[in-house]
């Protein structure tokens, strides 16, 4: 038997390791950006998109955002201006956007509508509805607008910095960071502006944000922007892990542009002109663990308490204001939730790829996509993002990166617990090894379709996860042929057709596995096949981000071609149905041969 080997990872925090997500800044053409004005917010874009949907745009009009709370809160920096300083003593800065350089194109919206494509029947959406997740579109569920509006110009300037929706004062959040192991001092929104609070019919409170909108007090050398390729992952992205039940920032709109945005994709000196891209993300807060960090390293207590105060009661209502434990209890659901959340990354086999401190939520949902994947041949030593040479960030060593990531909260926290409350902190995140374990035991049994529980399932789990880290096995497709196929086939070893179960029935020990496995199942009473098959099926997708699928959108993108990003967007809402415009598109297949080359980096 092997080792119990799953999500196995070092207790101790690694610290010997080197940033290598350094950024490297283009000289941006365009020196002033402080643009946002009259003239910007009356011009139009050309007229260049073409509508996909008619009804009235007219509910955009009673569209309202607040920046009241915010502003009301905290000092905030006036500074005057988007020129890059060290800023003290506040939590946000003023910030105007600097508006993307016409023609600008909608490239998607959040929620589609195919032209030949009819969606999943409510039927089968209603017969595989998994229970861990409530589906939300952005623009109607979430904003109450109807998707109609996305193609009005008004929309467009709104959704990519050319005008401010009404009741907005734009923000750039001040915070820091420790990138790859080390502390880098102040970062904050660099290319990012808060429009405000909107709060819907449900009375869910959202936070508009732009990303790729221009630059803000902290920009330090770069440019304020993103381009398509980065955008349109993000996008899809964040969007693809909504629906694949793991809490996420949201995306209303990807606006492209015609700019030209300079960036060395692989840091080799070959600097190529892209173009700039917006995406208008969501979340119920942007706070990061960098937030408070950097309150916390300057020596701002005061602020530090403001901040925490602001947050327990905005988003963690549970917390009494005058709890004395209220930090503990804050930072107790901080280290549980956020077990949670890798744990489901892990489960859907997504590495984030830079998790650093200013990268993850004091919500716990997943933040800021860059250099994202999804694991396809597995192994726990698989990194998404090609600048991290050192693979700290690889898909196994996750937990222990939330690990670091939350001892360094505890630090920062510390000057406002009394001295008995921080040894308590550090009792506290000792449960957190034990937390995500739990849970991801609980998440692979779930994929394994296995009921009650028995003292030799992590053992099953850790053996197939070693098989299939041996023979390549794609993840995804592992989980999901394991969950379509039969008793009967599993009894006959019959895999004709199922490539990632042919890849994995490979290895010498998969009889013994197969026997362990199938004899599992049949202790489970009342569990028919066809219950086992549907409730594996509603846990283990079909289709996820693949970069190779991601690098196909984008590629038609940058030609104003977004059939193919809205073809994704549309598939991955249903990861867990079986769709035939994927599987048309291949989408289920073995990667084409060209996906191995393929490389991401913090490039954006
Ligand atoms: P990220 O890796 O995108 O999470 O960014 C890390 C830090 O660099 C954040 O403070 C960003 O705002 C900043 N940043 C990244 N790209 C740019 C850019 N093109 N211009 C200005 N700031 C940037
Ligand atoms: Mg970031």
């Amino acid at each position: 038997m092997f080792p119990f080997r799953v999500m196995l990872f070092a207790l101790v925090a690694a610290s010997s390791f080197t940033p290598v997500c350094v950024l490297q800044f283009c000289t941006d053409g365009d020196g002033d950006c402080h643009r946002h004005d009259a003239t910007a917010s009356s011009s139009r874009p050309p007229n260049t998109f073409t509508s996909r949907w008619n009804a009235s745009a007219s509910n955009l009009g009673r569209f309202r955002v607040s920046c009241k709370k915010l502003i009301e809160a905290f000092p905030i920096d006036e500074g005057g201006g988007n020129y890059a300083r060290s800023v003290k003593n506040c939590i946000f800065s003023k910030s105007t956007p600097t508006p993307l350089k016409g023609p600008l194109r909608l490239a998607a919206a959040s929620k589609v509508w195919l032209q030949h494509q009819q969606s999943p029947s409510r039927e089968i959406v209603a017969r595989t509805s998994y229970l861990h997740l409530s589906r939300q579109e952005v623009m109607e569920d979430i904003l109450d607008l109807d998707v109609a509006v996305t193609r009005s110009d008004d929309f467009l300037l709104y959704a990519s910095g050319g005008r401010l929706p009404p009741g907005s004062a734009p923000l750039a959040h001040r915070y820091g960071g420790h990138q790859f192991g080390y502390w880098a001092g102040q970062l904050g929104d660099g290319r990012a502006h808060s429009l405000g609070q909107y709060t819907n019919r449900k009375g869910e409170v959202w936070e508009l944000q732009l990303k790729g909108s221009g630059k803000t007090p902290y920009s330090r050398s770069g440019d304020g922007r993103a381009v398509i390729r980065s955008s349109v992952r993000e996008f899809l992205g964040s969007e693809a892990m909504h629906f694949l039940g793991v809490p996420t920032s949201r995306a209303a709109s990807l606006i492209v542009s015609d700019e030209p945005v300079m960036r060395d994709q692989f840091y080799d000196g070959n600097v190529k002109t892209e173009r700039g891209a917006v995406v208008l993300r969501l979340a119920n807060s942007w706070f990061r663990i960098g937030s408070l960090e950097i309150l916390s390293q300057s020596g701002e207590i005061d602020l530090l308490r403001k901040l925490l105060t602001f947050v327990i009661a905005e988003h963690f209502p549970s917390i009494h204001p005058d709890d004395p434990d209220k930090y503990l209890a804050f930072y107790s659901t901080v280290v549980n939730e956020t077990a949670h959340l890798i744990a489901r990354w892990t489960s859907v086999g997504f590495a984030h790829g830079v998790c650093n401190t200013d990268n993850f939520s004091l919500l716990s949902v997943t933040l800021d996509y860059g250099p994202f994947g999804f694991v396809e041949s597995y192994s726990p030593r698989f990194v998404p993002n090609t600048s991290d040479d050192e693979g700290r960030y690889a898909i196994g060593a996750q937990a222990d990166a939330a690990l670091f990531n939350l001892e360094k909260l505890a630090t920062a926290l510390g000057p406002v617990l009394p001295g008995k409350q921080q040894s308590e902190a550090r009792d506290i995140l000792k449960g957190y090894v034990d937390i995500y374990h739990k849970r991801t035991h609980r998440l692979f049994k779930a994929k394994l379709g296995l009921l009650g529980e028995e003292e030799d399932d992590g053992s099953l789990i850790a053996f197939l996860l070693k098989m299939m880290e041996e023979t390549h096995s794609d993840f995804t497709m592992t989980f999901r042929q394991l969950s379509e196929v039969s008793f009967q086939q599993l009894l006959n070893r019959n895999f004709t057709q199922l490539w990632a179960l042919e890849d994995l029935s490979s290895h010498n020990l998969f009889p013994d596995w197969l026997s362990m496995y199938r004899l599992r199942l049949l202790r489970q009473p009342n569990d028919g096949d066809l219950e086992r098959q549907q409730r594996m099926k509603n846990e283990n997708p079909r289709y996820v981000l693949r970069n190779w699928m991601a690098q196909s959108a984008i590629s038609k993108a940058e030609k104003n071609d977004f059939s193919e990003v809205e073809l994704l967007h549309h598939i991955l809402s249903f990861p867990f149905i079986t769709q035939e415009a994927a599987e048309k598109a291949g989408y289920a297949q073995r990667p084409p041969s060209w996906a191995k080359r393929l490389k991401v980096s913090c490039s954006s």
